[in-house]
């Protein structure tokens, strides 16, 4: 009755999100050139420049987590515009879109010395639409003499320009503050889950190709400008494009690094695959395609499933994958992967690039499932009706009686089951497998609790 309900009313807590709460974006655009590396570094406190002096070298983005003041937030290096097939102002404007869509705020790097050119009067077109705060540097004022040139930037019509000397960080203070004072109170809701872009962890034993998938996703031989005489620090993430979308990539610096270092035990390995997958939402699970299904891929699919993020598996190497081995792969899945079931599988060659782009749909679904929630009267609808038709088996002569259900989390999905009694594992699993044929849930760990009410 109505009195009793009322005393297991639990309030849906808060959406609770997993990992590192989400910090503000700042996306730095601006030609190549103009200083964003320097800049971005010396923003960063860092002496070492990631500075490229080969023109049109294509640096893909990278995000980088700054501290100034005690706030942390993140610094975004869109990279340089380069003409595409579409050409320069085409490139230019689909940069900046990416960057009003997915920070909070944006920075626009102009070179002082050089002044607006019709690059910057295009970007300044679409920026002067951005709902977020944009600001403008106006890098390379070195001195006094450049400072005419920067109130000539006013005409952007963007708001003051900041003066900076990437180079030898005058400016750099005032700059970052007016940074700090322009992202929101609360970093911006991204569309359909939490600030700024999905975070996805690409774990597995090693061999089984993350860097070489890695490669693939973003496109080309990323490490080479970040190596050059081992000057930069790693950035920790990688922004990834995949699908039109940005995905934040989680703790990659290992797997973009040429020579891999070969001292890591497997107790190494194992904690930086755990911490990567505590920082993601989602996990990308890799497994050698052509080998048996080992201990150690198992091992890696348990992390992701205790730590309760959602999930995706991928066959690697498929290009070496016969009908043998196919077939073979087929009765493992059977008989390994039915704890999983829900998760979805996609085979891919990192080497051929077959598949890659199914990685992206799946990410969403999973991410999707992660997310939902199933509204209390819904839930507890559909579960009386299955509770009636399979109530839970008699122990020591008691029926125990579900009270009531409700999904008390997302990230993972966790539904609370108030009872009279003790509810077994198996009974448990039915009642999640039932839970699934209805609602779905594909691709995101379910749990399942339940409160014994004596
Ligand atoms: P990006 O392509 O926009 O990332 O530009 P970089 O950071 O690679 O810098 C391009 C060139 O401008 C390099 O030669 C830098 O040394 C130089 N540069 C960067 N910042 C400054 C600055 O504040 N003053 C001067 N004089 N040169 C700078
Ligand atoms: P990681 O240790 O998981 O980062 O694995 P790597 O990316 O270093 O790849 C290990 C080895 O597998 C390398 O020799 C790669 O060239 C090879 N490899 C990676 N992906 C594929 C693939 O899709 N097909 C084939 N045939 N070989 C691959």
């Amino acid at each position: 009755d109505e009195s009793e309900w009322a005393r297991f009313d639990v309030e849906p807590e808060a959406e609770e999100s997993t990992g590192p709460p989400p910090q503000p974006v700042l996306a730095v655009v601006g030609r190549p050139n103009v200083g964003k590396s320097t800049l971005v570094n010396r923003l960063l406190g860092r002496r070492e420049a990631v500075v490229q002096d080969t023109p049109g070298v294509t640096r893909d983005r990278v995000a980088y987590d700054a501290l100034w003041n005690g706030r942390r937030f993140t610094v975004v290096d869109t990279g340089g515009w380069e003409p595409d097939a579409k050409g320069l102002q085409a490139s230019v404007a689909a940069q900046a879109e990416l960057a009003m869509n997915t920070a909070d705020a944006v920075l626009l790097v102009v070179d002082a010395q050089v002044g607006a050119t019709a690059t910057e009067e295009a970007v300044a077109r679409v920026l002067r639409r951005s709902e977020r705060p944009v600001l403008v540097a106006a890098n390379k004022v070195d001195d006094e003499r450049t400072m005419a040139e920067v109130h000539s930037l006013w005409s952007l019509g963007l708001g003051e320009p900041l003066p900076v000397s990437g180079l030898h960080g005058r400016g750099s203070g005032d700059l970052l503050d007016r940074v700090l004072e322009s992202f929101p109170a609360t970093p911006r809701e991204k569309i359909g889950g939490s600030g700024g872009p999905r975070r996805v962890a690409l774990v597995g034993k090693p061999n089984v190709g993350k860097s070489s998938l890695l490669n693939r996703l973003t496109g080309e031989e990323r490490s080479v400008v970040h190596e050059a005489a081992g000057t930069t620090v790693d950035p920790v993430d990688s922004l990834v494009e995949l699908d039109g979308e940005l995905w934040r990539f989680v703790d990659t610096a290992g797997l973009r690094k040429r020579v891999k270092t070969a001292s890591g035990t497997e107790y190494y390995a194992s904690l930086r695959t755990k911490s990567a997958i505590e920082a993601a939402e989602v996990a990308i699970v890799l497994i050698d395609g052509s080998q048996p299904l080992s201990e150690q891929d198992l091992r890696v699919i348990t992390m992701v499933v205790e730590a309760g993020r959602a999930l995706v598996i991928a066959y690697n190497k498929w290009d070496l994958v016969d009908d043998d081995r196919r077939r073979q792969l087929e009765k493992e899945i059977d008989r390994e992967l039915v704890r999983v079931r829900w998760a979805e599988r996609v085979n891919v060659s990192a080497r051929t690039g077959r598949a890659v782009a199914k990685l992206a749909p799946t990410l969403r679904t999973a991410l999707e499932s992660w997310d939902t929630r199933i509204p209390t009267g819904r839930l507890n609808g559909w579960l009386s009706d299955l509770v009636a038709a399979n109530p839970p088996p008699v122990r020591s002569g008691k029926q125990p009686k579900i009270l009531f259900a409700t999904q008390a989390h997302t990230r993972p999905p966790t539904l609370v089951l108030f009872t009279t009694g003790f509810l077994e594992a198996g009974y448990r699993r039915f009642i999640e497998r039932k839970f699934r044929e209805t609602f779905g849930f594909v691709g995101s760990p379910v749990r399942i609790s339940v409160r014994v009410r004596e």
